[in-house]
């Protein structure tokens, strides 16, 4: 058998490739150029056509456009209404910052539990975590599959919760048909360098409801209004215009608008190339009984941004550690999504303790993410099944 790099042998690859990476082409740098030109850098007409661009992309009636993915949940949350006292429902498998947006406005994320098969939060542990206290859900749709919209739009109604879709995995991404954006009565979408599209950094919120819509734009300017019906004051001096509540400057500037407007007319070929690697590592893997890929929902047609793996612990000698570590030396880098997020010291130390979301614990224990990203070449895609592989069979039970 051969021997592994991290025991001395030759790695798979010469060159380290990593769990993801952005795709800037020559007219993504002219669109960008162009517009450093132009007499708005910051907020102007790239940002502005950006948001339309996102309205036609995810079918909703309004988007935001702000300066990350964090300020987009920081807002959505505000604009829900959350605040001390609250509790919010939060996919325990995720970054923090989905979490994040919850402490953010006083109130408590209550951790609810993944599917062990999608890995996306389960709406029957949705269920079980509602109390007197529950004011919404943050569910985010983890690789960029959908999560189970008819379910949690079915507890949101009968309980009255606001639901926030955390999508910074999935843009471009369908459920039953219908584009993710335009389906929750928020949507968070970001646009740093690992995610489908990019702008350096970026975020995005959408939603149908204008009234959500007006004081979503107003919060990420300072909370500063010119339009006379929202002032306490009104009048019509030009130059007048007034803050109405504490808000924030999370403006994107217009030459990454422009950068994602590019970036946006790419995305079929972005999605299809992420399908296409998607269904190639699906076929190789689901044939090892060695690893559990990750299963999709009918209803969700989905531009995956992350590929997960999933060790059968009764059927390989190592741990996750050390198959990370085997992989990593062969030049095939992966990186693991996510510690189950109250995991994270910060809430251990608000009181949270380990246990409360089995399915997710269990999860973070055999899983990484490997290379997928539009620019991975056949090449590589074929370096990291043969890497994945020889991991595997050296460790095999
Ligand atoms: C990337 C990401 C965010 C945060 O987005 P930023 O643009 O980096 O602030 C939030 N939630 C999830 C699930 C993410 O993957």
């Amino acid at each position: 058998m051969e021997q592994l790099a991290i025991f001395g042998g030759t790695p798979v690859r010469e060159k380290p490739i990593y769990y993801g990476r952005q795709c800037i082409e020559q007219d993504d740098i002219e669109a960008v150029a162009e517009t450093l030109k132009s007499d708005l850098i910051t907020s102007g007409p790239k940002v502005q056509a950006l948001e339309e661009k996102l309205c036609e992309v995810t079918g909703a009636r309004y988007a935001v456009v702000v300066a990350n993915g964090t300020a987009a949940l920081h807002l959505a949350a505000l604009t829900a209404g959350f605040q001390e006292g609250d509790e919010v429902i939060v996919s325990s498998i995720t970054f923090a910052a989905s979490a994040n947006c919850v402490r953010y406005c006083g109130a408590m994320p209550v951790f609810a539990d993944i599917d062990p098969e999608t890995y996306n939060i389960d709406p029957e542990s949705v269920r079980k975590q509602i109390s007197s206290r529950t004011k919404g859900i943050v569910a985010v749709d983890f690789t960029g599959q959908a999560v189970k919209h008819d379910a949690l739009a079915e507890i949101c109604r009968e309980k009255g919760l606001l639901l926030i879709e955390d999508a910074a995995h999935a843009i471009g991404t369908k459920y039953k048909g219908r584009p993710v954006g335009s389906i929750a009565d928020m949507t968070c979408f970001s646009f740093h360098p690992v995610k489908t599209v990019t702008g350096g950094e970026g975020g995005a919120i959408t939603t149908n409801d204008e009234r959500l819509y007006r004081r979503l734009m107003r919060l990420r300017s300072h909370g500063i209004t010119r339009n006379r019906e929202e002032m306490l004051h009104p009048t019509d001096a030009l130059w007048y215009n007034e803050q109405v509540e504490l808000g924030f400057n999370y403006r994107m500037t217009d030459f990454q608008a422009a950068l994602l407007l590019s970036q946006l007319g790419k995305l079929e070929k972005f999605s299809a190339r992420r399908k296409e690697l998607v269904k190639k590592y699906d076929r190789e893997f689901s044939q090892m009984p060695e690893l559990i890929v990750q299963k999709e929902i009918p209803e969700s047609d989905t531009t995956r941004h992350l590929y997960v793996i999933r060790l059968r612990p009764e059927r390989l000698t190592c741990d996750r550690r050390q198959f990370f570590d085997a992989l990593y030396a062969e030049n095939v880098c992966p990186q693991v999504h996510y510690l189950p997020v109250y995991w994270h010291s910060y809430y251990e130390k608000l009181g949270y303790k380990k246990g409360i979301c089995p399915n997710a614990e269990e999860y973070y224990r055999w899983s990484m993410s490997i290379p997928l990203y539009y620019s991975l070449t056949d090449q590589e895609a074929d370096d990291t099944v043969r890497a994945v592989k020889k991991v595997v069979e050296y460790y095999r039970k």
